[in-house]
């Protein structure tokens, strides 16, 4: 029996690896964002009224005047040029899930044909990269493609460090000719000035005069798995699709709970230490890092920022966490679910919103007047998840994505809200009407003194909600590893923003019967609560009960398909909601629903074709050598007289023709292209095209089971899963 399939190359590869050793920590102080062009730089670099226009615009979005954008443009390149930049792009977030960037140098020859440098403030605002090779869900076509991004000035540039070079990056948006949306960021700017201006009129309501702009917060935390490079380079399944496609469960998977919070492998270690200083290089404030529940999985949280920032030191810390794994020798996956059957990969957002002057409205504060304001933010929560539950699915909705939601360790498929013993108790008591009794000479504060006493840390977690309140702010936990935040930021903003609206004109209804601001906060919240209240649940989300009550009892959705949940982008009330508050015109969102079904039929046909080719050229293959084997010693020994059990030989026999006869019945399936309508395109994929491909792997897990251990070809899941 040959021993030389590369998996077995890997192993011993592998036993020889030591960690790759890195530069030695430099005091934090020193580094950090020792790369990005923030404000303290430009205070430094800029005359103080050239200064004082560009912080007006970061603080408050405000467009910047020409003037002024060649000044910044004349003191971003001097910086770039001193730190060895040669090039700059305007970095920008298309409709998938990626970045995307287009350099140009800072180079241009004069009339000597001498090299001098040139960076003005038009190039620094305005890019031009062709709009039609983006998804842009019939937006652009190559005939009329142009395509524009535009400087953000709201998030910082910054320099990108590789070993081609130094490269100065604008963050920027990316809009048509026509001018929509190609991106996710317009919409995530949009929906937060959509927020601040429905938060602005309630905050007004409230008698608050001095109201800074309100922005909101995103804390995202990023579970990942790392697989050795040698394993990774063996399985065309991780390669190409960022998730293995067949594998029989491991001997030891995470049962032991001995991985969570345990000692980080050495290798593993420097690996973070190095990722981490260069995000702090670049500014982004990591935190927290740990193992996660499997074998082989950690978790990074940054500290929380402006979400518009976040969304795009997200984007950035997914692009370096790949990059530096591989100087490793690790494969970094952020894949919701790259081993069936072992803990797949969230991320966790935490999401608030707040500003200056009054501070964070999702914490309930310390006296009555904030306590008001933050039911009054709560209550507007609430009411959103229940009227938006099936648009917060559809924006966490990927064909990777479905294999961890409603799976028994992630956040199910329903969306429900979690508030916790002691809030949900006061929500439902101004439900039931008990805290609008007057007490005695007039102001009401009755049940309020209990938000006043409110804990910031209620105990109890409860891990089984996709949406829960944490003590000043909510955790958004169904979104998934590999997504932009900016789908789920944008749709809590909205309907926030939604919410928000309908309190305004509720108050003001109060008010003008005279109500005191307490009567018209507990008025306003008990009728929210009687409509809305259904939403709220503190129970064990997995179980079976949940899943059978909320549909049933609370008239709550339970979506567990991309190809179910994508339809709610189409939806009436949906279309109506983002072009009320100007986040995104129909056309925009019907484009949004193009680009993300196109992108879940792509990726289930990727999957299918590479499940055919594995079965056939390296599974069948494997199983016919073990065949050959066992028939070739089988025929000698029973020369020798040994009679030889054959019962192993039919197993694999079977399973590899069984397999071979699903291959078949998948490549018919994914032939097939007539569909009446994208849905049901979508839905074919969903059921037809994954029932056909879990047929093949079933047989090809047995296989696995069955065949020698020297022949057979793919890393194993116990020996990806544990790294050395
Ligand atoms: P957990 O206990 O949920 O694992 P972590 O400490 O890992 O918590 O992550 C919590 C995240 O929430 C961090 O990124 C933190 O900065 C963020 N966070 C804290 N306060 C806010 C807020 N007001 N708005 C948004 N995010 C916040
Ligand atoms: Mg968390």
């Amino acid at each position: 029996m040959s021993a030389n399939t590369s998996r077995q190359q890997a192993i011993q590869q592998i036993t020889n690896r030591k960690p790759v050793p890195i530069k030695k920590t430099d005091f934090l102080g020193e580094i950090w964002a020792e790369d990005v062009f923030n404000l303290a730089r430009m205070e430094w670099a800029l005359s103080k009224t050239a200064f004082k226009a560009i912080k007006k615009t970061v603080h408050t979005g405000e467009p910047l005047d020409a003037a002024t954008a060649d000044v910044v443009a004349a003191a971003m390149k001097e910086w770039a040029i001193a730190k060895g930049a040669k090039f700059f792009s305007h970095i920008f977030y298309p409709m998938t899930n990626i970045t995307a960037e287009k350099h140009d140098g800072f180079i241009i020859t004069n009339a000597d044909g001498a090299a001098i440098t040139e960076f003005s403030g038009s190039l620094l605002i305005k890019g031009e990269p062709d709009g039609s090779s983006f998804p842009n869900g019939s937006l652009r076509m190559t005939n009329a493609a142009r395509g524009y991004t535009a400087w953000d000035p709201t998030s910082p540039a910054y320099i990108m460090q590789t070993d081609n070079g130094a490269t100065l990056m604008i963050p920027s948006v990316f809009m048509s000719w026509t001018g929509e949306a190609l991106d996710k960021k317009i919409p995530l700017l949009r929906s937060n000035r959509a927020m601040d201006k429905a938060a602005q009129d309630v905050l007004k309501l409230m008698g608050e005069t001095d109201i800074a702009p309100l922005n909101s917060s995103c804390g995202a935390e990023q579970e990942y798995f790392l697989v050795d490079t040698h394993f990774a380079n063996s399985r065309p399944d991780l390669l190409l699709a960022g998730r293995t496609l067949f594998g029989a469960p491991p001997a030891k998977g995470q049962e032991f709970d001995d991985h969570y919070f345990g000692a980080i492998p050495a290798r593993v270690q420097v690996f973070m230490q190095d990722f981490e200083d260069q995000l702090y290089k670049l500014g982004i404030p990591a935190k927290t890092h740990h193992n996660e529940v499997a074998p082989g999985q950690f978790e990074i949280a940054p500290y929380f920022e402006a979400a518009n920032v976040a969304a795009d030191h997200q984007q950035l810390m997914m692009t370096l966490m790949k990059a530096t794994a591989k100087k490793h020798g690790f494969m970094c996956l952020l894949h919701e679910k790259p081993f069936a059957g072992i803990n797949g990969s969230g991320k966790h957002v935490n999401w608030s919103v707040g500003n200056s002057t009054q501070g964070n409205l999702l914490d309930p504060g310390s006296t009555p007047n904030e306590n008001l304001l933050f039911l009054l933010f709560c209550g507007a929560v609430i009411r959103g998840v229940h009227l938006y539950g099936p648009l917060l699915r559809a924006v966490i909705a990927s064909a990777s994505n479905d294999h961890r939601l409603g799976a028994n360790e992630a956040p199910p498929a329903i969306l429900s809200v979690y508030l916790g013993d002691q809030l949900e108790k006061v929500f439902m008591d101004i439900k039931e009407g008990k805290l609008s009794e007057t007490a005695q000479g007039g102001e009401m504060d009755l049940g309020l003194s209990q938000i006043l006493n409110f804990e910031r840390d209620p105990g109890d977690r409860n891990r089984t909600s996709p949406f829960a309140f944490t003590g000043n702010r909510f955790e958004f936990r169904a979104v998934g590893s590999s997504q932009s935040v900016s789908g789920p930021l944008v749709a809590m903003n909205t309907m926030l923003a939604d919410s928000l609206s309908w309190i305004a004109g509720k108050l003001e209804g109060e008010f003008g019967k005279g109500a005191s601001k307490s009567e018209a906060v507990i008025t306003v919240l008990q009728e929210l609560m009687e409509d809305h209240s259904n939403v709220i649940f503190g129970g064990d989300g997995y179980s079976a009960e949940w899943h059978e009550a909320a549909v049933k009892e609370r008239g709550l959705k339970n979506i567990p398909t991309t190809a179910d949940a994508l339809p709610a982008l189409r939806e009436e009330s949906v279309v109506k909601l983002f072009e009320r508050t100007g986040v995104l015109s129909p056309i925009e969102l019907e484009s949004r629903f193009e680009v993300y079904a196109e992108q879940y039929v792509l990726s289930i046909e990727v999957e299918a074709k590479l499940v055919i080719d594995m079965a056939k050229t390296l599974i069948y293959p494997a199983a016919l050598d073990y065949l050959s084997t066992l028939a070739s010693t089988g025929a000698g020994l029973s020369a020798m007289g040994v009679d030889l059990d054959n019962s192993a030989a039919k197993v694999v026999a079977d399973h590899a023709n069984a397999m071979m006869a699903a291959v078949s019945k998948l490549s018919a399936a994914l032939s097939q292209d007539e569909f009446a309508s994208t849905e049901e395109h979508l839905q074919f994929c969903a059921s037809s095209i994954r029932s056909l491909m879990d047929e093949v792997r079933g047989h090809a897990d047995v296989l696995e089971a069955e065949v020698s251990d020297a022949l057979w070809p793919l890393p194993k899941y116990q020996e990806m899963l544990y790294i050395k």
